[in-house]
């Protein structure tokens, strides 16, 4: 296979720096087993060819810093195509102005190494398959510059700047989006582009994001966009905390307290599983739990607590995303939650503390699915 990146171009626009590409240069980690594509006609190339040979294209988006997660979403998508392109690029549109682009994890060798083990896995994997089992590899990364992503004006975060978008309302500016609110216009737009520049049989996307697959949905159902969208279960670590690229950020301390959201989420599942349709009780349920890991603390000193916020705590129509007041247990409903674990206020000598020394504010977003009931 080609150690080439392909379509390098450069970007050298005053607005370069601040848009944080993710690879840093052409001299980092390259590939054995896929190509990098950092621009968009000669993806197009083997987009065709794989199309005039029969072969089938699953496209996993992801903005790097990848994890067993993203992994997942891979393996799945192996499962059902021949070839798998996989995206790496941190998009600056849904970040708000004052939001963490410029701390988002970029990790390009590590991801590399993560992307060349799971394809040998799936070699191996393939080496061993039956007849008219598809067993699909990573042939391709897209890793496109912003300047590729916006060619024409630079990428704007703010909420009336100016540029080709697309807006999913009102589901965009539900739960995420009431915080967030150029949030999943941004990635709408990066998603589009990202479909339209692969033109993929099928895309994976995590459950992790609950929004984020309703909102994908309806665009390529508005849209018609010719793909399947495919949803895979959330990954988690083994007490049940979600994996996230912003985890590394947490350290011990955040990381404890943090699997409030969780719990909370687990305990409104279990009232519902007990019989609970009220939004009361089953919110309830969650909240009991985010209150009383606030007051516990809040009783500890600066150099012991961590000290969070709930964003929200939602019970919704699965897809409308409409607050629910009572479940309809033959339709079920998406429980999610978002809470922003604050800067540590102190640390202490030997603690760890997490990537950026406990000072990164850290978004944690989890959800679970109410599952109808027969
Ligand atoms: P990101 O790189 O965070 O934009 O995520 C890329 C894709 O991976 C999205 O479809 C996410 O929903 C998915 N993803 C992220 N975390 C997880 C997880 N813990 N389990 C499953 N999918 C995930």
């Amino acid at each position: 296979m080609s150690r080439l990146v392909k379509g390098v171009r450069s970007f050298s626009s005053a607005a370069s720096s601040l848009l944080a590409d993710t690879t840093a240069s052409t001299s980092a980690r390259q590939p054995k087993s896929f190509q990098v594509f950092r621009d968009v006609p000669q993806l197009r190339q083997l987009r065709r060819k794989l199309l005039q040979n029969e072969r089938t294209v699953g496209f996993v988006p992801t903005m790097g810093a990848l994890h067993e997660g993203h992994i997942s979403l891979i393996r799945e998508a192996a499962r059902e195509n021949t070839d798998i392109f996989v995206s790496i690029y941190v998009n600056p549109t849904q970040f708000g102005v004052n939001e963490d682009l410029s701390s988002y994890p970029r990790t390009w060798d590590s991801d590399v190494e993560k992307l060349e083990k799971i394809n040998d896995e799936l070699a191996r994997v393939q080496a061993k398959a039956g007849p008219g089992q598809a067993t699909g590899r990573i042939t391709a990364i897209f890793a496109p510059t912003s300047k590729v992503m916006y060619p024409t004006l630079p990428p704007s975060s703010e909420i009336d700047g100016q540029g080709s978008f697309v807006t999913i309302t009102p589901l965009s500016t539900k739960l995420e989006g009431g915080s967030r609110p150029v949030f999943f216009r941004g990635v709408a737009t990066v998603c589009m582009k990202l479909f339209n520049a692969t033109t993929p049989d099928r895309v994976y996307f995590g459950q992790k994001d609950v929004q984020q697959t309703v909102i994908i949905k309806r665009m390529v159902r508005d849209f018609h966009i010719g793909t399947e969208v495919r949803i895979i279960s959330t990954a988690r670590e083994s007490d049940g905390l979600a994996l996230s690229s912003r985890n590394v950020y947490l350290g011990d301390r955040r990381r404890a307290v943090g699997l409030a959201i969780y719990r909370a989420l687990k305990a409104a599942e279990g009232s519902y599983l007990a019989g609970k349709t009220s939004r009361a009780d089953i919110l309830g349920a969650a909240r009991a739990i985010t209150g009383q890991v606030l007051s516990e603390q809040n009783a500890l000193s600066p150099s012991e607590r961590a000290l969070f916020e709930v964003d929200y705590i939602s019970l919704a129509d699965p897809e409308t995303l409409e607050e629910l007041d009572v479940v309809e247990p033959t339709k079920g409903g998406v429980l999610s939650a978002a809470l922003k674990m604050a800067p540590l206020e102190e640390t202490n000598a030997g603690e760890n503390c997490g990537l950026g020394d406990g000072k990164v504010p850290v978004r944690l977003i989890d959800n679970i699915i109410l599952q109808p009931r027969s």
